[in-house]
């Protein structure tokens, strides 16, 4: 079988994502790639959570043909695979459909950077995509879902805010790997929650000031990050 870790990482991100209660059934999927071997490890289509074993993962190559597998991949597996050529440096792919974060999504609106909470992880605001046009939806939808993803992103670093909200649709995030990502997905349904609250409770609340946000996100991801305890030398 190949790439025994990469499908175990992989299905135990997934498995996260049901464990944090952000997926029903069998929506949502996370995928994870070798980035040496340039083949990709993802979830089935359609196959319960509950009995899904490594094996029953897809390996496909970048452009989508399957290495090894019998399942079909997630339908899903073009937005990653444009995903992953796009960034170059991401390890790992969650989608799901998390209710206040997918309520963003569907409202198209961005996610306001309001407490240290969203700045430790997104360094900003969480961005919306465009909507697709009637002729992106018609054919390779899955695929122009990941151009319009990276499109939200001309302007925004996606090493910077590892998450989007896809327009009427749901979320994508990403991560080093395949836990990352789900890990990414469980905290923008945190922030997306947090801040829908906080603007319940005053409409006018406003974006946390620029110094305790560079504060929060450098402590945990800069150069001279110091939160938790150092790496040790390998
Ligand atoms: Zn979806």
């Amino acid at each position: 079988m190949l790439l025994p870790d990469l499908r175990k990482a992989v299905l135990d991100a997934n498995l996260e994502l049901v464990r944090r209660g952000l997926v029903l059934f069998t929506f949502g999927n996370t995928s994870g790639i070798s980035r040496s071997k340039g083949l990709v490890v993802i979830k089935p289509s359609g196959i319960p959570y509950e009995t899904m074993k490594p094996g029953d993962l897809v390996v496909t190559d970048l452009h989508g043909k399957i290495v090894e597998g019998k399942l079909r991949p997630s339908s899903d597996l073009p937005t990653h695979l444009v995903l992953y050529q796009a960034f170059a440096e991401i390890g790992g792919i969650s989608h799901t459909h998390s209710e206040y974060a997918t309520s963003w999504a569907q409202a198209r609106r961005p996610i306001p950077c309001l407490g240290t909470t969203h700045a430790d992880y997104f360094h900003g605001p969480v961005p919306v995509t465009e909507e697709l046009s009637d002729k992106e939806i018609a054919s390779d939808y899955e695929e122009n879902t990941g151009h319009t993803i990276v499109r939200a992103f001309r302007n925004v670093s996606y090493s910077s805010v590892p998450a989007v909200l896809v327009a009427n649709h749901g979320v994508f995030t990403w991560g080093a790997d395949a836990l990352a990502s789900a890990h990414n997905a469980v905290l923008l349904e945190s922030v997306a929650s947090m801040a829908y609250i906080s603007l319940d409770i005053h409409s006018q609340a406003q974006a946390i000031g620029s110094a305790l946000h560079d504060k929060h996100f450098l402590l945990k991801h800069g150069k001279d990050a110091y939160y938790g305890q150092p790496k040790e030398k390998k």
